[in-house]
């Protein structure tokens, strides 16, 4: 074997579109907790895998959507700063204890183990976001919310 890394392919991708199409897929699942996805977004081009790009917002808003309460609304964000575009995803869900925090983005942990899936999707998230030189951060209020807020480079060049 050459080698088990993931493969990148980067293209140039219009970041905006991707938010839209994931929103639009994941509406469903939304709706039949009558929860409200509110977007914001500007035109971004970034240099990156589209396909892997598209995961990390699946796998956010579909957190999103799992965790929020009935009736809640999802704020989606998306601005350029300087040579980043940032990407917020606020949600009014069940939240996630501080002591839990440091914790989410590591494979298979899940704070309800019996919760829907594998504890995998922010581990593979943080996973694409740090191959294309970009951040993720959690914020959360226990009983509240939380916020995700992922920071990617337009030019996202894979670091070796
Ligand atoms: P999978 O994504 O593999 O289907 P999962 O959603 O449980 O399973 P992750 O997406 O990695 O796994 O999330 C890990 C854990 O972090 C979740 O099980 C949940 O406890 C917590 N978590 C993630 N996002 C949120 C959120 N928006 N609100 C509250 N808790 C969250
Ligand atoms: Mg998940």
């Amino acid at each position: 074997y050459e080698s088990n890394r993931v493969k990148f392919v980067r293209t140039v991708v219009e970041f905006d579109t991707l938010i839209k199409e994931v929103a639009f897929q994941l509406q469903k699942k939304a709706s039949e907790k009558n929860v409200l996805i509110k977007l914001e977004y500007m035109p971004v081009l970034i240099n990156a895998d589209g396909d892997k790009i598209r995961q990390v917002l699946i796998n956010l808003l579909d957190n999103a959507i799992k965790f929020s309460k009935n009736g809640s609304d999802i704020q989606i964000f998306q601005y350029l700063q300087g040579e980043m575009v940032v990407l917020k995803i606020l949600d009014q869900g069940i939240g996630i204890q501080q002591d839990k925090l440091n914790y989410i983005l590591d494979s298979f942990y899940k704070v309800d183990a019996k919760s829907v899936g594998a504890g995998l999707g922010l581990a593979i998230t943080r996973n694409i976001v740090m191959k294309h030189g970009g951040t993720i951060e959690v914020q959360s209020e226990y009983g509240k919310g939380t916020t995700i807020m992922v920071r990617l480079p337009l030019n996202g060049m894979e670091k070796e």
